[in-house]
């Protein structure tokens, strides 16, 4: 149904070599949209990567290095990019641990990527789709954008952040071709879950195969992880003129989670 619909618009997605940001570029490239890829790192890899995307959809894609924990290198990737029809602020990181214990650098890094970064990269790319007539801001938030858990502080502070900034820029774009939401994803198996797996068989004493079945999938409902490729199949939706009156709210893909 979304075929090609994209072509000639460039999606910028932060932190995309790998997990959620990957799955939504390959989904937008598949809908005919360019790309710029972004991570922090500046590794052969991840300009195979870019190439090997181009080769797949026939699209042109650019991989832009800029740590998004750093305001002006946020900035400079929208710059960079030159042009901006679709913005997917992606870009993000974890830690886990109770407050008392939580290290401050971590609160700061986390409130950085996951959150100031995308008020950084808005502020830019919105006088590029103010020129174009036409852009899609998407905030990949979280069911914790929504709702917490505990020993994550930093993460759900930052996560319902984002989703009061995406209903500012909606409000702010209201009167324009321009749209802002925010995806709202449940458990999805990618390297940031991967990462939490030893953290949380440590902090309650759990196998690997508990932590998933009693910690994480327990509050999904469902029973299953979402997938990278349910959320680039959102972020394409809300790209498509179906979506056009939709602005300022929040898409959750997370098995029923936020129902409980
Ligand atoms: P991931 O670890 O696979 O991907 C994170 C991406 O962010 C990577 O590409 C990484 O390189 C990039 N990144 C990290 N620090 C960066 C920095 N300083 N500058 C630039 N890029 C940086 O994890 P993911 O699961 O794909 O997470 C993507 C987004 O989805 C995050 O915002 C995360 O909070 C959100 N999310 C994930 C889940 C889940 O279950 N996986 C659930 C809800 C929300």
């Amino acid at each position: 149904m979304f075929q090609k619909f994209l072509g000639g618009k460039t999606a910028v997605v932060t932190g995309s070599n790998s997990g959620i940001g990957l799955g939504i570029a390959h989904e937008l490239a598949r809908a005919g949209a360019d790309l710029v890829l972004n991570s922090f790192t500046d590794a052969p890899e991840d300009h195979a990567l870019a190439e090997s995307l181009a080769a797949e959809h026939g699209v042109k894609v650019r991989y832009i290095q800029a740590d998004m924990s750093k305001g002006a290198e946020c900035r400079a990737l929208i710059e960079k990019a030159g042009a901006c029809d679709i913005l997917v602020n992606n870009a993000g990181i974890q830690h886990v641990a109770p407050i008392p214990d939580f290290p401050a650098e971590k609160w700061d890094a986390i409130i950085a990527i996951n959150l100031s970064s995308a008020f950084h990269t808005t502020a830019v790319a919105l006088p590029l789709m103010r020129e174009a007539g036409w852009g899609r801001v998407i905030n990949i938030a979280s069911a914790h954008g929504l709702t917490a858990s505990e020993y994550k502080s930093a993460y759900v502070a930052a996560k319902h952040g984002i989703v009061g900034l995406t209903k500012v820029t909606a409000l702010e774009t209201a009167k324009e071709p321009i749209t802002c939401n925010a995806i709202c994803p449940g458990y999805v198996l990618t390297p940031i879950v991967e990462k939490q797996i030893p953290d949380q068989m440590k902090t309650h004493n759990l196998s690997r195969e508990d932590v998933i079945a009693k910690v994480m999938l327990h509050r999904q409902p469902s029973g299953q992880f979402a997938t990278v490729e349910q959320m680039g199949g959102t972020a394409v939706f809300l790209c498509s003129p179906a979506a056009e009156q939709i602005t300022g709210t929040t898409i959750s893909v997370d098995g029923g989670w936020t129902a409980l």
